[in-house]
This record gives C-alpha cells, sequence and structure tokens, in this order.
C-alpha cells in the first residue's frame, strides 16, 4: 500500500482540506509555496501515464476539484499552478496520482 493510500485510509495523519467520494486533498509535508495541497484519487492510479479511458471523468473531476480548492484558498485571483510530476524525470516521488497545487507567491517559468 503507498504512503496516499494510507493517508487515504487514516493509517497515516494529514492536514486535510477537502474531500469527496473520489478523491481527497491535503497539505502537503514539504510545502514549497505558501500554499501548497495535493489533491489525489481514491482509486490508486500509480501516475498519470497509467490512466486511461475509463478514468476520463475522474481526471476531469480532479481538475476541477484543484480549481475549487484554489479559489477556496484565495489563489483565483493571484494565481497558481497545477503540476502533475510523471515518473523519474518528471520528479514523481509517489507512486499514487496527485496533483500539486501551488500558489501565494510568483512561480519562476521555466520549472528546474
Ligand atoms: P511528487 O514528488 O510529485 O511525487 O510529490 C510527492 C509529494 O508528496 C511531495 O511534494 C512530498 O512533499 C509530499 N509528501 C510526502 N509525504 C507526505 C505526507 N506524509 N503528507 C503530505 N505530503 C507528503
Amino acid at each position: 500500500m503507498t504512503l496516499f493510500e494510507k493517508i487515504i485510509s487514516r493509517e497515516i495523519p494529514a492536514e486535510i482540506v477537502d474531500e469527496d467520494d473520489l478523491c481527497l486533498a491535503f497539505r502537503d509535508i514539504n510545502p514549497q509555496a505558501p500554499v501548497h495541497i495535493l489533491v489525489i484519487p481514491k482509486k490508486p492510479i500509480p501516475r498519470i501515464a497509467e490512466s486511461g479511458t475509463e478514468d476520463q471523468s475522474l481526471l476531469g473531476h480532479l481538475l476541477l476539484k484543484a480549481s475549487g480548492i484554489a479559489a477556496s484558498h484565495g489563489l483565483d485571483k493571484s494565481g497558481y499552478r497545477v503540476v502533475i510530476n510523471n515518473g523519474a524525470d518528471g520528479g514523481e516521488s509517489v507512486p499514487h496520482l496527485h496533483i500539486h497545487i501551488l500558489g501565494g507567491r510568483p512561480l519562476q517559468w521555466p520549472p528546474g
């Protein structure tokens, strides 16, 4: 079982900011911006590359949830970034799909 599945099942604590039947959102333990929240599906999809057409509505739900959470944390006017790291070169460290919401400061582009 991955770390994020243990957060879903409450085996490992996290600062949960939102939850519904399909997903969970919680604060990143090592925040890279004043607001850094992860949105994860409850379905254990390892990474975006391993999602399929059967996940189409779930993936849309996660993005809409990310947008709503960003707005509820006051980021909709200032702006924010939504990131999915995939695989080794993408910087993925937890093999359970997660969307990063980063905001509360100007973010650089291109990323490192
Ligand atoms: P990634 O590098 O894209 O796979 O992102 C994984 C993220 O999970 C990192 O930003 C970590 O800081 C975060 N993370 C790892 N363990 C925990 C935890 N126990 N609670 C919250 N966030 C975590």
